[in-house]
């Protein structure tokens, strides 16, 4: 990365690179080159202008992870506001989203069911199917188009550029909107930390649909015009043969991912022995400083722990690389935003003291969309609040050591409670339902829920799973049910769902 260069959009990134170096590849070998990604965005920008959408409107967004997801998202944020869903969304939790989009298009890939294309002909939306035209990335986009409209100039880098939904402490997902200037910067905060260049190739097994995934694998990388090596997914069985095959320089995953691939190295020395890894990157959830060794020793190069959040643009925080100081248990120094650490009346808090973790900067979203209760809620003497608590240490490292805010964590992918509690209330015999976090060797965090039975029924907890599974997408469902005869409440009489676990002997 040359950092002189102060690219501000997507497409200004991408013209930053080389355009005869590898910018994409699938899992099969043939590579996209930058300056094929290039003419792709600009063939996707004509064709939704012929679809009537601008600059800066939400299209959603529902492909299989891989080379083509990756180059539709970049393709089409060049254009518009890029809206990636979990394809794994049933179909009302799809006719939510689309809503609370305002989604002028769906772009549907193959293999993803027949669920999107319905919710958006429900909603009156337009459906553009993404025809895949080669095993790197390449497509085009069909469908019966709307009112064309006059072709535009480039993004501007306040424009929205990407949508992604957060899980809150409400029951709908709040919106967050992203900008190229939010986006760049944070993909430069990212390859900077890891110190990319045009030499590395990023095996991505991160969803496409998750900032993790689009931030802090593809965008960063393409920022340093490099390569993202964009399979299908975390495959534990193919892994390794990707090493050996693709030979990617690093790769970042979340701590579920890392444990599994940690079991599974001693089953794989040649693959092992093979790697040309230079480095390891965690994000999402916190990772045990046991797995961090121990990846380690299995590749023989340097594990960081980075911090992210969606509304951040993904990275806040990062260990270092060597020669600097990486602290196993904490996320680092800030790397990207400013960041400090709160009391409860607003005031900064001196290193070593316990509070909330707030940050601020050119990769912070300037709002949610539609949601000044949420935003007033959010942002204090210009500081945006990450509900998470910490502190900084005098080395000026940060440790997460709880959260403020509602959400379940279930090895990365964010649930609000809220929701789970939403849809069992929905079964005729529930009386009273609260969602909670409970722990997981694993996973980090499960979904649990304490269910009180409406007097004289009779519930198990397959009857509600599978009544969850027809409403909720599969990581949603909850795991575990407690059935209780009253929800255990605070000292205050206040539900109490940060502890329930506890209180409910779970752990
Ligand atoms: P998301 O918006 O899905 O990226 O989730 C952001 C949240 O994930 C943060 O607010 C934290 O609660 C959690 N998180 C991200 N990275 C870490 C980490 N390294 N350690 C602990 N929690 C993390």
């Amino acid at each position: 990365m040359d950092p002189t260069k102060t690219a501000r959009t997507v497409p200004e990134m991408l013209a930053d690179a080389d355009p005869a170096r590898p910018a994409l590849a699938g899992e099969s070998g043939p590579t996209m080159t930058y300056g094929e990604l290039l003419q792709l965005a600009e063939r996707t920008r004509a064709s939704l202008r012929r679809a009537g959408i601008g600059r800066g409107e939400p299209v959603a967004m529902v492909l299989r992870n891989g080379p083509h997801m990756a180059a539709a998202f970049v393709a089409v944020s060049t254009a518009a506001a890029a809206a990636p869903l979990h394809p794994g969304l049933r179909k009302r939790e799809l006719l939510d989203a689309l809503r609370s989009l305002g989604a002028r298009a769906l772009v549907v890939g193959e293999g993803c069911g027949s669920d999107p294309e319905a919710a958006a002909q429900a909603l009156g939306i337009q459906v553009l199917r993404l025809l895949e035209t080669d095993p790197c990335g390449g497509f085009l986009l069909d469908g019966n188009g709307s009112v064309p409209i006059p072709p535009a100039g480039q993004p501007r880098p306040t424009d929205a550029a990407l949508l992604l939904h957060t899980s809150g402490t409400t029951s709908r997902p709040k919106l967050v909107p992203l900008s190229h200037d939010n986006l760049t910067a944070s993909a430069a905060s990212v390859a900077k930390t890891l110190r990319l260049d045009p030499s590395d190739r990023c095996l991505n097994i991160m969803p496409l649909f998750h900032i993790h995934g689009l931030v802090g694998v593809l965008l960063a990388s393409l920022r340093a015009g490099a390569c993202v090596l964009a399979t299908t997914g975390f495959a534990p069985m193919r892994f390794f043969r990707w090493l050996e095959q693709l030979r990617p320089t690093w790769y970042s995953a979340v701590p579920t991912m890392h444990q599994t691939v940690v079991q599974r190295a001693e089953r794989n020395p040649t693959e092992l022995a093979s790697s040309r890894l230079r480095l390891v990157r965690s994000s999402s959830a916190a990772l045990a400083p046991s797995v961090l060794d121990a990846l380690e020793d299995r590749f023989g190069c340097p594990v960081v722990e980075s911090y992210g959040m969606t509304e951040a643009s993904h990275q806040m925080a990062s260990n270092p690389l060597p020669p600097k100081l990486r602290k196993p248990g904490t996320v680092g120094p800030q790397a990207g935003p400013e960041m400090a650490v709160m009391g409860d009346s607003g005031e900064l808090l001196a290193d070593g003291a316990i509070g909330e973790i707030v940050i601020r900067g050119a990769n912070v979203m300037a709002g949610y969309v539609d949601n000044p209760q949420a935003n007033a809620e959010a942002f204090r003497k210009g500081w945006f609040r990450t509900g998470d608590q910490g502190y900084r240490d005098t080395d000026g490292y940060y440790t997460i050591t709880g959260r403020l805010k509602e959400l379940i964590n279930r090895g990365g992918e964010k649930i609000s409670p809220r929701e789970i509690d939403e849809t069992l209330l929905e079964h005729p015999d529930v009386a009273q339902v609260v969602a909670f976090a409970a722990p997981h060797a694993k996973l980090g965090e499960e979904v649990a829920a304490a269910i009180v039975p409406k007097a004289g029924r009779t519930l198990t907890a397959l009857m509600l799973r599978q009544f969850a599974s027809r409403r909720l997408a599969n990581y949603k469902v909850p795991r575990i049910f407690v059935f209780v005869d009253a929800i255990p409440k605070g000292p205050t009489g206040k539900l109490k769902r940060i502890g329930l676990a506890s209180d409910l002997g779970l752990c």
